[in-house]
């Protein structure tokens, strides 16, 4: 499974940081979110997909190994 941001549809809530850490930071000058990794480990699945669910600003794209799920 891979995730990826839409850098312009984030809020800078930093739910996504609060649910998946070791995947999702937010930039220090704006507080964007950047990504740690582009390609998850089978047990990071769950979270970065709760992450995506409760993305405020609907940025967060997870596919693969699955039913994709957007987000959006
Ligand atoms: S949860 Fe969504 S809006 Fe909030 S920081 Fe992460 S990507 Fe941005």
């Amino acid at each position: 499974m891979q995730v990826s941001v839409d850098r312009d549809r984030c809020c800078s809530s930093g739910m996504c940081v609060s649910n998946a850490p070791a995947v999702f930071d937010q930039d220090d000058r704006d507080s964007l979110v950047m990504l740690r990794q582009t390609v998850l480990l089978p047990e990071q699945f769950a979270d970065v997909r709760l992450a995506a669910e409760l993305c405020p600003g609907r940025a967060i794209t997870v596919t693969g190994d699955g039913p994709a799920r957007t987000g959006a």
